[in-house]
Parts: C-alpha cells; sequence; structure tokens
C-alpha cells in the first residue's frame, strides 16, 4: 500500500512539470542554428574550385563545371554537383572551406529511405533544400580568395 501511495506521490508531482518529450515525427523537431544538417547547394554561387570536393574526408562530393556561356567572362560555371549522403558524415567541412558560401549546412536531418538509390542527392535536390538555412551564412559575405579551377 505503502508503494502505492509513494509511487502516485511521484506521478502527481511530474504532471505539473514541462514537457520533455517531442511528439516527433507528427510535430517538426527544430533543431539549434549551427546544427550540421543535409547541405543547401546554390549553383549561381559556385565558382567551381573544387576546395569542398578536396577538403571532403570521405570522398562524396561529386562535381564537374563547364566553360562560362558569355565569352566575355572568365572561369567556369558549375555543371553537375552530387552528395553521395550513404557516406557523408556531415562534418560541415565542405562548407566552412567553400569561398562563396555556395554550399552551406541547414538543420534538416530526415534522410530515411528504402533506397540507397535515393541517398544520392543531385545539384537540383540540394538546391531545393532550401529550408531551415544556416543564418550565419545567409547575413555572410562571399570570402575574398576563391581560385577558380
Ligand atoms: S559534410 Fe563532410 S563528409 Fe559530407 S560532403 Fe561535406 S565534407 Fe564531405
Ligand atoms: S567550394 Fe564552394 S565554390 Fe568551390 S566548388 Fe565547392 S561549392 Fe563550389
Amino acid at each position: 500500500m505503502f508503494g502505492l501511495i509513494k509511487g502516485m506521490g511521484i506521478t502527481l508531482k511530474n504532471l505539473a512539470k514541462p514537457k520533455v518529450t517531442y511528439k516527433y515525427p507528427h510535430e517538426p523537431l527544430e533543431m539549434p542554428d549551427r546544427y550540421r544538417g543535409i547541405q543547401h547547394f546554390d549553383p549561381e554561387k559556385c565558382i567551381v574550385c573544387n576546395q569542398c570536393a578536396r577538403i571532403c574526408p570521405t570522398d562524396c562530393i561529386t562535381l564537374t563545371g563547364k566553360k562560362h556561356p558569355d565569352p566575355n567572362k572568365k572561369g567556369k560555371i558549375i555543371d553537375t554537383y552530387d552528395i553521395n549522403f550513404e557516406i557523408c558524415i556531415l562534418c560541415d567541412l565542405c562548407t566552412e572551406v567553400c569561398p562563396t558560401e555556395a554550399i552551406i549546412m541547414t538543420s534538416n536531418f530526415e534522410l530515411a529511405t528504402y533506397s540507397r538509390d535515393d541517398l544520392f542527392k543531385n545539384m537540383k535536390w540540394l538546391h531545393e533544400n532550401d529550408q531551415n538555412i544556416r543564418q550565419d551564412n545567409i547575413s555572410s559575405k562571399p570570402k575574398p580568395g576563391g581560385n577558380q579551377a
């Protein structure tokens, strides 16, 4: 009997406390701004310098460039840009090294799928992944010193 009363006391005490659980996935989880989530890619900002692919510890970025369509402009524009999320460890190095903020982190994290093929994300998909972009990156200007490849 004493055990029952003691248990009820604990239950009543905790009823008034704020909830520490979420109704995920019915309610979206809000992650902190510095969360390392799935990248957003902006083809307009990419200067095809290759720095993101070079620094990637798992070699999961594949990109190709093509000649700038405007003959008066030097350098390349991006043609294809893919990330293999089977092996991306969301380490943030690609976004840290990008001189133009073409690739930036979001706080999105949902990648669960039934097919491994679905984990290859192309330029269009990465560009459309434009929600919950890290605010730090939105306000920052392109950094000087980006090399053209
Ligand atoms: S987050 Fe890390 S592992 Fe993923 S693409 Fe960028 S550098 Fe590579
Ligand atoms: S580091 Fe940035 S600008 Fe350079 S290729 Fe990668 S995404 Fe493009």
